[in-house]
């Protein structure tokens, strides 16, 4: 059972910006993404701003962004900042309570008792984190938001090509160039179609709802259907409350609402932001993948390390998907050797390509395989910092000896 109707449901907070802008899904505005984002890669030298407690930002890091494009780097405190340092191009990081003297960076982004103000709206739950890049020189760049959590979504995912961007629970809320402000939940009134079902509530693209009304209506039911089967071969209760879950039309409308980077040629398939999912098009694949994420996660463990965080949907495409599995698994072989400890205790990156998603299938295969659904759970929910203690009080044994024996596994697999 399913009804559609059209979305009424959007945040009050920017109401003024519905009287005035009065979007229309023909000529809505969406604001330029600039790609060059000349002033900022144009710079010879940035100065970055932290906090007197300087220790809560990862300056070095993110500095690399900008060293790496042969800009010159230096760190300062606040404290540290002289007026001469304030006529030359700055950075500034970290939660916006941290600054005594915030005022003095001139950005249009006012401190507040509790939060901050752009233009005439204010943001003062905890939750909100924002990024704002000037667009005259000298440059301005901050990054910051009213909590550490906040921040940090930030600090790790910053989007350069918007002057202004707002998140709240790491879901992307107004975004801005020049005068031009769009409040993310009025484009989804504008350009999506509420359905919801027995466990999703989905916002789906006016363009694929134009484009097949009754295949629509069979893909609901498959997903319906999908959380009932997963949920019972994870040994899991049914969500209790509705997936949020988007589906996208295109590229861009997916990468507006999980802050993707625009500039980039990837494609973006699905993604998770805050409690709710994201899907581009009706895809199996991808609405399954991040369901299982959003199911799995939420009963088990919201902060999982990655490797074991994408073997679980990976595992179950693998054990489903007839045509992927041939592939998945050769994957896997093609990787026999390689040692797997750091990239499964997140010090190596994950994303490599695709390889690393279908190595996780079958590790997972192997896991669950030999030591059960139950102690894989358990793994799952052991502190990600220390994951290599995780294997040997849970499973009993080194990661280096579990490694040997899921190469045996493997090997004798592939000879069967
Ligand atoms: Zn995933």
């Amino acid at each position: 059972m399913f009804r559609i109707s059209v979305i009424i449901i959007f945040s009050c907070l920017f109401c003024s910006v519905v009287q005035t802008q009065q979007p229309h899904l023909e000529n809505f505005y969406l604001p330029q993404y600039d790609c060059e984002q000349k002033i900022v890669w144009d710079m010879k030298k940035v100065t970055i701003v932290i906090p007197d407690d300087s220790t809560i930002v990862d300056a070095k890091r993110f500095g690399e962004r900008f060293s790496g494009r042969g800009i010159e780097v230096i760190i300062k405190t606040e404290s540290k900042i002289q007026e001469n340092d304030l006529n030359n191009n700055l950075c500034i990081m970290g939660p916006i309570k941290s600054y005594s003297q915030w005022d003095r960076f001139g950005i249009p982004v006012k401190k507040l008792m509790r939060g901050f103000a752009i233009s005439k709206f204010s943001f003062d739950d905890p939750s909100y984190g924002f990024s704002y890049i000037s667009t005259t020189s000298p440059v301005r760049i901050a990054i910051s938001g009213n909590s550490l959590g906040a921040y940090k979504q930030i600090e790790n995912k910053p989007s350069f090509g918007f002057e202004f961007v707002v998140l709240k629970d790491y879901v992307p809320k107004l975004i801005c160039n020049g005068s031009h402000i769009v409040d993310l939940n009025i484009l989804k009134k504008s350009r999506y179609v509420e359905i919801e079902s027995k466990y999703f509530v989905f916002m789906v693209s006016k363009n694929l709802i134009l484009e097949d009304e009754k295949a629509i209506v069979a893909k609901i039911e498959e997903y319906d259907k999908h959380v009932e089967v997963f949920v019972e071969k994870m040994e899991l209760d049914l969500p209790k409350k509705k997936i949020k879950t988007n589906i996208h039309a295109t590229q861009e409308e997916i990468k507006y609402f999980t802050f993707g980077d625009l500039c980039n040629d990837d494609i973006r398939n699905g993604y998770v932001t805050g409690d709710e999912i994201h899907s581009w098009n009706w895809s199996r694949e991808n609405v399954e993948h991040e369901t299982n994420h959003h199911i799995f996660n939420q009963q088990v463990n919201e902060i999982p390390a990655i490797f074991l965080c994408e073997g679980v949907p990976m595992w179950y495409e693998y054990t489903k998907n007839e045509e992927m599995k041939d592939i998945i698994f050769q994957r896997a072989i093609e990787f026999a050797d390689y040692d797997l400890t750091d990239v499964i205790c997140g010090k190596e990156n994950f994303h490599q390509g695709d390889k690393f998603y279908f190595i996780s299938a079958i590790f997972t295969d192997y896991l669950m395989d030999t030591y059960g659904l139950s102690k894989f759970k358990e793994l799952y929910r052991y502190d990600t910092r220390d994951l290599l203690s995780g294997f040997e009080k849970i499973l009993g044994k080194p990661l280096s000896d579990i490694l040997e024996e899921y190469k045996k596994w493997l090997l004798s697999i592939s000879v069967n």
